[in-house]
């Protein structure tokens, strides 16, 4: 997905140590996405914990929040909880053929580092692939559709066939 301003992280001008960042991924972050699954929005709070030292840039980053997702049984929304962490190294020394997961290098004179993506990734490595209402929360109206697809399609014999046959045979 694109890179979205705020969540640029300018970490020239960091001492070296540890660093926290807070950033709060709302509408405009899911829009952005410009993924069906995500156009209902959510809001997922990302905590960055930011290591920097000479070559490298540690980030640990965790996310907790919901997305609101349509119901996989009543197809109404719900905001399904996400929770999870990732950790992302940034190298600073312009290496190339190193990036692999978890590694990625940064040029040499790289001085701010985007973290819109891995944001993404993080929350959708983590969305559970059901999301169902909690028990008794889905839309009454759909459960009540529900309940008669289940007798219409009942294995039990439906006693209208029996008299219909009883009719066949007479005539
Ligand atoms: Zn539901």
């Amino acid at each position: 997905m694109e890179a979205l301003a705020e969540h640029t992280i300018h970490f020239s001008g960091l001492a070296e140590g540890e660093h926290t960042f807070d950033f709060l991924l709302s509408e405009p972050f899911f829009k952005a996405t410009g993924m069906e699954e995500y156009e209902l929005g959510g809001e997922v709070n990302a905590h960055v914990e930011l290591d920097r030292s000479e070559h490298l840039l540690v980030t640990n980053i965790s996310i907790s929040g919901y997305v609101t997702v349509p119901c996989d049984h009543c197809n109404a929304p719900m905001q399904q909880p996400v929770a999870g962490a990732q950790r992302q190294i940034f190298k600073l020394t312009g290496e190339e053929g190193i990036d692999d997961d978890e590694l990625v290098s940064l040029d040499t004179y790289a001085h701010e580092v985007n973290l819109t993506h891995y944001f993404f990734e993080c929350i959708t490595l983590h969305m559970p692939i059901r999301h169902v209402h909690p028990e008794g929360q889905c839309d009454p109206e759909v459960d009540q559709a529900f309940q008669e697809i289940k007798v219409e399609h009942s294995p039990d014999p439906d006693p209208r066939w029996d008299a219909l046959k009883a009719l066949k045979k007479k005539n």
